[in-house]
């Protein structure tokens, strides 16, 4: 083993080296996928961040001493490998390794608390519990490849139309929006709370010249219920944008969902390989329901759902055997949306929020804005709130707040989509949950 690299630098990563390259000097790095030795030849897979490679030492051509020293690697250990490209008909990707030099940089323990050449399936807390290693499986860091280009393709899209990155606080002195749904922590001698949501902020930014703002941040979400779809922290793609109403962010939601998906598909193509999925990109503009009609299509479902209430995981469910990519629904009633959302004005009981949904999952909601203020403080009341305890954000709203609409949309909900992951913890790496706060 070895404290220093030395002179020693990786010239390639597997994936570069091609068979045209035969005779080749080349580096490798990376870790001890496979060791068989078959007595006369020792094949040794090493594994690095997207491909593996066979490094063949046949007893004819390698000394002794380099023999000597690769029959004591052990699986998972970290090692660089000297040698030159050979074509090969039966080595994986047509190429082989025929080393010169070895470097043991890091020896790994026996045995391992999780197998990552992924021949052994474990149950997914196994793979929790040892995510590094679990990380180290290509169809497992693909999901994160593919979400880092999301992120990467939403932050394009969205300065390319000159919105604006925010970084709001986390550290909060009330509700968003009155829920339960809050952590409480002890900030010095009060107590305060982990932000579940932008939502004020953002709002408070329309009052400003920053007008068009986006954060993607954190948010925390005290559910405490256990299911494929929930975090307790998860990362929320925040919009806010002035002068504008709930059709023009739907349209920019859409636009912006159907880029990124057109652009891991072509960023990402080696990674959807290796998670076998089929990325369509969806045609704009996404189908556009109503509430109302949602109700009576899952009804129609045999599923019950009295016109007014949210829509129920059976109520998704039965959605999702309905529509099969991304779609919105609009037209919510008034009385199960957050105060912040605007009332539509010829039937108040009508709201202007939307969700964005893909198929049984809802990924986004938004809506228009409440701008006026005593409108505001009304439905402040109506929700059984206190607009003393708002009277920061209300501010905002007494001395020339445009008219708004926003949306926020779940990061991990959708890296399910782009995935075809079922439980939202494949798409964080150390996820938070009921029952895990570790590592
Ligand atoms: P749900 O009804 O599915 O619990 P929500 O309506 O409570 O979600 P919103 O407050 O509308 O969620 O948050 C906007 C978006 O943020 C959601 O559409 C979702 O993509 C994401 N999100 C919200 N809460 C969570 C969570 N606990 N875990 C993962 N993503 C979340
Ligand atoms: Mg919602």
């Amino acid at each position: 083993m070895t404290e220093s690299l030395g002179d020693w630098r990786r010239t390639h990563y597997s994936r570069q080296v091609k068979p045209d390259m035969n005779s080749q000097k080349v580096t490798l790095m990376g870790w001890i996928h496979e060791i068989r030795d078959l007595g006369g030849i020792i094949f040794l897979l090493l594994r690095d961040r997207d491909g593996v490679t066979q490094i063949t030492a046949p007893s004819k051509k390698v000394s002794p001493k380099l023999l000597e020293e690769i029959r004591k690697l052990r699986k998972e250990s970290v090692v660089a490998v000297k040698g030159s490209v050979q074509e090969s008909g039966k080595a994986p990707g047509g190429v082989e390794i025929i080393p010169e030099e070895i470097k043991l940089l890091n020896q790994s323990q026996q045995p391992l608390p999780l197998d990552p050449t992924e021949k052994v399936r474990a149950e997914i807390d196994t793979r929790l519990d040892s995510r590094f290693l679990d990380l180290r499986k290509h169809s497992v860091n693909s999901i994160f490849k593919i979400k880092s280009r999301m992120l990467h393709s939403v932050r394009l899209f969205l300065e390319e139309q000159e919105f604006i990155e925010i970084n709001t606080p986390k550290l909060v002195a009330s509700a968003t929006e009155g829920g339960t749904e809050l952590f409480p922590i002890t900030y010095f001698e009060r107590e305060a709370f982990l932000g579940q949501s932008p939502q004020l902020y953002k709002q408070m930014m329309m009052a400003t010249s920053l007008d068009k703002v986006y954060e993607i941040a954190p948010i925390f979400r005290a559910e405490e219920h256990d299911t494929l779809r929930h975090l307790n922290e998860a990362i929320s793609i925040d919009v806010e944008v002035a002068f504008a109403d709930q059709d023009d962010v739907m349209i920019l939601l859409e636009e912006m969902v159907a880029n990124a998906i057109k652009d891991v598909k072509k960023s990402c193509s080696e990674e959807l390989e290796t998670i076998g999925v089929e990325l369509e990109v969806p045609k704009t503009p996404f189908p556009r329901l109503q509430y109302s009609d949602v109700v009576d299509l899952v009804n129609a479902q045999g599923v019950n759902l009295r016109y007014g209430e949210d829509l129920s995981r059976a109520a998704e469910k039965a959605m999702g055997e309905v529509m099969d990519g991304y779609y919105f629904i609009s037209g919510w009633p008034s009385e199960i949306k957050p105060f912040y959302v605007m009332p539509n004005s010829e039937n108040p009981e009508i709201s202007h929020a939307f969700d964005l949904m893909y198929r049984d999952l809802e990924i986004s909601s938004g809506a228009m804005r409440v701008h006026l203020h005593d409108l505001l403080v009304d439905r402040i009341k109506s929700k059984g709130l206190n607009p003393d305890s708002f009277n920061r954000y209300l501010a905002a709203f007494q001395f020339g707040m445009p008219p708004h609409a926003g949306w926020g949309l779940g990061a991990e909900r959708f890296t399910m989509c782009l995935t075809s992951a079922k439980n939202v913890r494949e798409t964080v790496l150390f996820p938070r949950d009921r029952r895990r706060l570790t590592p």
